[in-house]
């Protein structure tokens, strides 16, 4: 049982990362920008008002991602552990998030951050935009402005994690194969 936040910012790889660890460790994977995703197609209420977000390059409300979690976790969270892939992204996610946990006799066993420069993520997003059709990947405006988020309100959820030793940081520039041995060779070493 084994949990793990994979984190690090927009277009640092982690969507890739995780579909690998998921395979390697046999462990479930869940990505908020996903659930919010699949949300705004089924055209909800709550669905239009995240897209109003997301459009904006803004992160959705706190409450209503951690409602989203905390229902996960409440499902499937003590079946074999997990990745969280894009949660949490700000300080009160990382509060509320280990007081979901420790409802369920969980906890979290390590952060890994994928570094990388953000030349090399606006770049790797808009390339992937052409492909994915995803709004929020086709303009570079929007693309800088999520990674001002990140550097605003997300990067400091690292010094959280941090200060309970459980943070370690990987370098995301190679190929995905030496990314995926390094994220791997850490969490051997450290879970
Ligand atoms: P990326 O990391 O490339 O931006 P994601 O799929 O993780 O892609 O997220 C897409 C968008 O969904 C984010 O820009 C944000 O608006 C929203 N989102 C995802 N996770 C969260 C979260 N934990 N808190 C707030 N907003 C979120």
């Amino acid at each position: 049982m084994m949990n793990l936040i994979l984190f690090g910012a927009p277009g640092c790889g982690k969507g890739t990362q995780a579909q690998r660890l998921k395979e390697h460790y046999g462990i479930r994977h869940v990505s908020t920008g996903e659930v919010i995703r699949e949300e705004i197609a089924r055209d909800t209420e709550l669905g239009r008002e995240m897209e109003q977000y997301i459009r904006a390059g803004q992160l959705v409300p706190d409450e209503v991602v951690i409602g989203m979690v905390a229902d996960y976790v409440a499902e499937h969270g003590r079946s074999g552990g997990c990745i969280f892939d894009g949660f949490p992204r700000t300080t009160r996610q990382a509060e509320e998030f280990d007081r979901i946990l420790a409802e369920h006799g969980l906890k979290v066993d390590l952060m890994i951050d994928i570094r990388v420069p953000e030349e090399e993520l606006v770049r790797r997003i808009l390339l992937r935009g052409r492909d994915s059709g995803r709004e929020d990947d086709a303009s570079e405006e929007v693309v800088r402005d999520r990674i001002a988020v990140y550097r605003r309100q997300t990067a400091v959820v690292a010094d959280f994690y941090a200060g309970q030793g459980k943070y370690v940081g990987v370098d995301g520039v190679g190929t995905m194969d030496e990314v995926f041995d390094r994220i791997r060779a850490a969490v051997d070493s450290r879970v």
